[in-house]
């Protein structure tokens, strides 16, 4: 990080926010917020990439609601400032800190989430909110539904752009900008990379002659987080090496990541059976039940979260001293988002990863977009055969591809089970895969398990 010189103080902010930052206990900008504020503040529309847990929420909040009280509003009826994120709990954790930093103003704002109950929005929006906290989804259906307009919209910020983008959200995001296209606008886009087609187009639509900041590029390194990887034979090997990481490591609060939902709910109950206090979060559960999940976590409620995707981005959850990866990603970036969860605001945290061979292909991209050799650790009696994918000779490469002992996914990379295999235990789930009082720390002589094929998670 850059030598801070400047303190919130000497940014020019209006002495409100600085009140509630005081409030806060905070005094000097991160990087992204010295750099960005600025920029802001001067007007300009912006573009920028700011690694996570930076404090970037406060780096457009805190310009845009100084820009709001420094101005007259071009509409009374109309939001003055739209700020959208790509999943609910993102945006209701902008909501909170915007809250927060407005609890002494009369600023009515409104949190409009995917999910929820449109008519009460619609009464929500009869009270004119001056700010608008959305996903893009359903901001999209107030359009269509003319509950909203945009008319005299004065701040647009785009909150983690290139997961509304991967999410699907295009077409939204250029219906919200129609809206509020007029000359007085301006917009602000952040973006965990800015190396991404689809949000370097859609800056080209909807931004005016950008300014553009780079604060810690995606995959820069996380000084605070220790990154440990782990190889891994099967799914048992890996359920083993989960129970000892809980059983020795110290942690305040852990993050549990899968492939899958089913896998979600599966690991809670073994680790309920465990005796360790822990929830499952996922995508298909009610907002209501995601919201009462996120927020006893963030209360310590419960010690270890089990989810997918679904919660990588953007939550901020200081106690969370250890993200577990027990599938890799099958995007590299994703990987980042998630470890991010631990080290945030400067805490120390550990990120450890189980790679098996169904992760081998995901743990090389990862490896490739942190431009680093990984070398792999192992706990004692706890190693794996599994060594990575040995390149195959091109003939047995052939006829693995005509179906003669080939298993997976073809290539010069496929992996190569090991010939003789140990004989294989029948199960008819994988919840009585674990013999009773053998817990999750056994393994040995199970063979590994075909998983259900990964559902993606979305939010809207
Ligand atoms: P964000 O990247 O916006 O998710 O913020 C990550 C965490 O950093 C949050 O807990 C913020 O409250 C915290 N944070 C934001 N700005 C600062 C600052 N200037 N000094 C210390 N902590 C901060």
């Amino acid at each position: 990080m850059a030598q801070q010189t400047e303190q919130f103080k000497d940014l020019g902010l209006d002495s409100r926010l600085l009140t509630a930052l005081a409030h806060q206990g905070l005094d000097t900008p991160t990087d992204i917020q010295d750099q960005a504020i600025p920029v802001i503040l001067s007007g300009h529309d912006l573009i920028a990439s700011s690694k996570t847990g930076s404090g970037k929420t406060l780096a457009f909040l805190l310009p845009v609601l100084h820009r709001l009280m420094k101005s007259k509003a071009l509409s009374k009826r109309d939001p003055r400032a739209l700020i959208l994120a790509p999943t609910r709990e993102l945006a209701k954790q902008v909501y909170e800190q915007l809250r927060s930093l407005t609890s002494g103003t009369s600023y009515n704002i409104a949190l409009l989430l995917g999910g929820e109950n449109f008519n009460d929005q619609i009464k929500l929006l009869r009270r004119q909110p001056q700010l608008i906290v959305a996903t893009p989804g359903r901001l999209a259906n107030h359009l269509n539904e003319r509950s909203l307009m945009l008319n005299g919209l004065e701040l647009l910020v785009m909150d983690e752009a290139d997961r509304m983008l991967d999410l699907g959200f295009a077409k939204e995001l250029n219906q919200i900008n129609d809206a509020a296209d007029h000359r007085h606008r301006q917009t602000l886009m952040f973006s965990a990379t800015l190396d991404h087609a689809e949000v370097n187009e859609m800056a080209e639509r909807l931004l005016k002659a950008p300014k553009r900041i780079a604060v810690g590029a995606a995959n820069a390194e996380h000084a605070d987080i220790e990154k440990r990887f782990y190889l891994c034979d099967h799914l048992d090997h890996k359920q083993a090496l989960l129970a000892h990481i809980l059983a020795t490591q110290p942690y305040q609060q852990a993050i549990i990541f899968t492939a899958t939902r089913p896998d979600t709910e599966r690991l809670a109950t073994l680790l309920k059976g465990e005796g360790l206090s822990t929830a499952a979060l996922s995508g298909d559960m009610s907002q209501a039940e995601r919201n009462r999940i996120m927020d006893s976590f963030s209360r310590g409620q419960f010690k270890i979260l089990i989810t997918t995707d679904v919660a990588s981005r953007g939550l901020d959850l200081l106690q969370v001293s250890l993200v577990v990866n027990f599938d890799m990603p099958k995007q590299a970036e994703e990987y980042v988002h998630r470890i991010g969860r631990t080290g945030r605001a400067g805490a120390k945290g550990v990120a450890m990863s189980l790679v098996g061979p169904n992760d081998w292909d995901a743990f090389k991209r990862v490896e490739r977009f942190l431009q680093q050799d990984i070398t792999f650790v192992s706990f004692d009696g706890l190693e794996g055969k599994f060594k990575g994918v040995r390149p195959v000779e091109p003939a047995k490469a052939k006829a693995a591809a005509r179906g003669n002992g080939y298993q997976g996914k073809g290539g010069p990379n496929a992996y190569q089970p090991p010939k003789k295999k140990k004989p294989v235990k029948a199960f008819k789930d994988r919840s009585d895969r674990l013999a009773p009082g053998t817990g999750l720390g056994s393994f040995d002589g199970m063979a590994p398990l075909k998983r259900k094929k990964p559902t993606d998670e979305t939010d809207s």
